[in-house]
C-alpha cells in the first residue's frame, strides 16, 4: 500500500515514519526537492496546484491524504475523482476560511468569540462599533502562526489596521482575555471510530507554538472538548486526525480554529501517548482499528524554533526525545522539537526547564 502525501514537510516526514512499521510505502508532493520529507522518502516537485504533479503523484499512490492546509480545494477535488483522497475536502475547504470555520462552529453549538465579515473599512467601522475594543482583525485566508493578524486596541487603530490587512476578504473577532490555550486532536477512521487524546496546553508567543503540556487535567474540560470534536468529525463523515484549538475563558472553551491534519499540538504522542497521531492518522484513514490515545506519563513539547539547540546537551537529559527535522535554520522557521516523558508534573516540569535553558537564545 502506497500514500501520497500532499506536502512534504515535517509533518509528512512524520506520518510516513510512523507508517513504515505498518508496511506502508509513501509518495510525497512538494514545491522543494530538499523538504523534510525528502529524507524519508521520494518527492515528486511541483506546485501544489499544478494538475500534472498531482495527477502524477495520483498515479502512482492507493490512496492521497495530506499534511499542508493550503492545498487548493478545487486541485484536491481533481485527485479525489481518481483517488480517494482523505481527510475529506470539504473539511479542508471550511478550514481555510476563517468566516466559514466559526459559521459551522456556531451552527453545531461550538462556542466562538463574537465574530463578523469586513469587505470594507466602512464595515471595518461598524464591525468595531458591534463587537467593542479591544478586537483582532484577521484575514479570513492563509493566516496562520499569527500571519495575517492586527489587533485592534484604540478607535485609532482602525485605520491602520485597514492598511495593514485591507483588500482581501477578512473576519474581525472580539478579542478574547483567555486564562490559557488549549487544543485537543482526536481520530475518525472510514468505519466511523473515534478516540481522542486527551486535552492539551499550548503557550504561543508571536504566534507560534512554543510549548505543549500534555495531559491538561480536568474531566468537565475534557468532556465538553471532546463533545465539539465529535460534532466536527460526525458532521464531515471524517477520516482522519482533526484537531480543534480553544480559549479557555473562565473554566470554559472558546473555540479559535481546526485544523484537518496531523497538528504541532500534537507531537508529544510520537513517545507521550500509547500510539501516535502519525500512526492513528494513517489507521483512520486505512480502516484500521484506531490505537489507544492514552498518554503513557506526564509529558511536555518544546517547538525548537530559528535554529537547533545541542543536540548531546539535550541528549543528556533522561525521558528526552530529541527531532530534528534537518532543516535550514531560519528566524521564526520550525526546525526541530523534543518531547520530555516523566512520571510526575514535577519532575516533567523540571525537564522542562532544563530544555528552556539550552535553546539558543
Ligand atoms: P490564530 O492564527 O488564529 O491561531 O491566532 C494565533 C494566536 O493569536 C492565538 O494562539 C492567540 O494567542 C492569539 N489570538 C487569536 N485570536 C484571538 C482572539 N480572538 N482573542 C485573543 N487572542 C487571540
Amino acid at each position: 500500500m502506497k500514500i501520497g502525501i500532499i506536502g512534504a514537510g515535517q509533518l509528512g516526514r512524520m506520518l510516513a515514519l510512523a507508517g513504515y512499521p505498518l508496511a506502508l510505502r509513501f509518495q510525497f508532493l512538494d514545491a522543494s526537492a530538499d523538504s523534510p520529507g525528502g529524507q524519508v522518502g521520494p518527492i515528486v516537485t511541483g506546485a501544489f496546484d499544478d494538475p500534472a504533479s498531482l495527477s502524477k503523484l495520483a498515479a502512482d499512490v492507493d490512496l492521497v491524504t495530506y499534511e499542508f492546509e493550503n492545498v487548493p480545494v478545487g486541485a484536491l477535488h481533481a485527485v479525489a475523482k481518481s483517488r480517494t483522497c482523505l481527510p475529506p475536502v470539504e473539511a479542508l475547504r471550511v478550514s481555510q476560511d476563517r468566516l466559514l470555520e466559526k459559521q459551522l462552529f456556531t451552527r453545531l453549538g461550538i462556542p466562538t468569540p463574537p465574530f463578523r465579515a469586513v469587505d470594507s473599512l466602512a464595515g471595518l467601522r461598524g464591525a468595531v462599533a458591534a463587537l467593542g475594543l479591544p478586537c483582532v482583525l484577521k484575514t479570513r485566508r492563509l493566516g496562520y502562526d499569527g500571519k495575517g493578524q492586527h489587533y485592534l486596541r484604540k478607535p485609532t487603530d482602525v485605520s491602520s489596521a485597514w492598511r495593514a490587512l485591507g483588500g482581501v476578504p477578512l473576519l474581525l473577532e472580539g478579542f478574547v482575555r483567555f486564562d490559557r490555550e488549549v487544543s485537543i486532536i482526536g481520530a475518525r477512521s472510514t468505519r466511523g471510530e473515534t478516540r481522542a487524546y486527551p486535552v492539551v496546553e499550548n503557550t504561543h508567543r508571536d504566534g507560534i507554538l512554543r510549548v505543549t503540556r500534555a495531559p491538561h487535567r480536568g474531566a468537565a474540560l475534557q468532556k465538553s472538548a471532546e463533545r465539539h470534536l465529535r460534532r466536527l468529525l460526525d458532521h464531515f463523515d471524517y477520516a482522519g486526525i482533526l484537531t480543534i484549538e480553544f480559549f479557555v475563558q473562565r473554566g470554559r472553551l472558546v473555540a479559535n480554529e481546526m485544523a484537518p491534519r496531523v497538528h504541532n499540538s500534537g507531537h508529544w504522542t510520537i513517545e507521550g501517548a500509547a500510539t501516535s497521531q502519525f500512526e492513528n492518522h494513517l489507521r483512520a484513514i486505512l480502516g484500521l482499528p484506531l490505537g489507544d490515545t492514552r498518554p503513557v506519563g506526564r509529558c511536555a513539547m518544546v517547538n525548537f524554533i530559528g535554529a537547533m539547540p545541542d543536540r548531546n546537551q539535550v541528549l543528556a537529559l533522561p525521558g528526552v526525545h530529541f527531532h530534528d527535522y534537518g532543516k535550514a535554520p531560519r528566524p521564526g522557521r520550525k526546525v526541530g522539537h523534543c518531547t520530555i516523558v516523566a512520571a510526575s508534573a514535577t519532575e516533567r516540569d523540571r525537564l522542562l526547564r532544563r530544555v528552556l535553558r539550552l535553546l539558543p537564545r
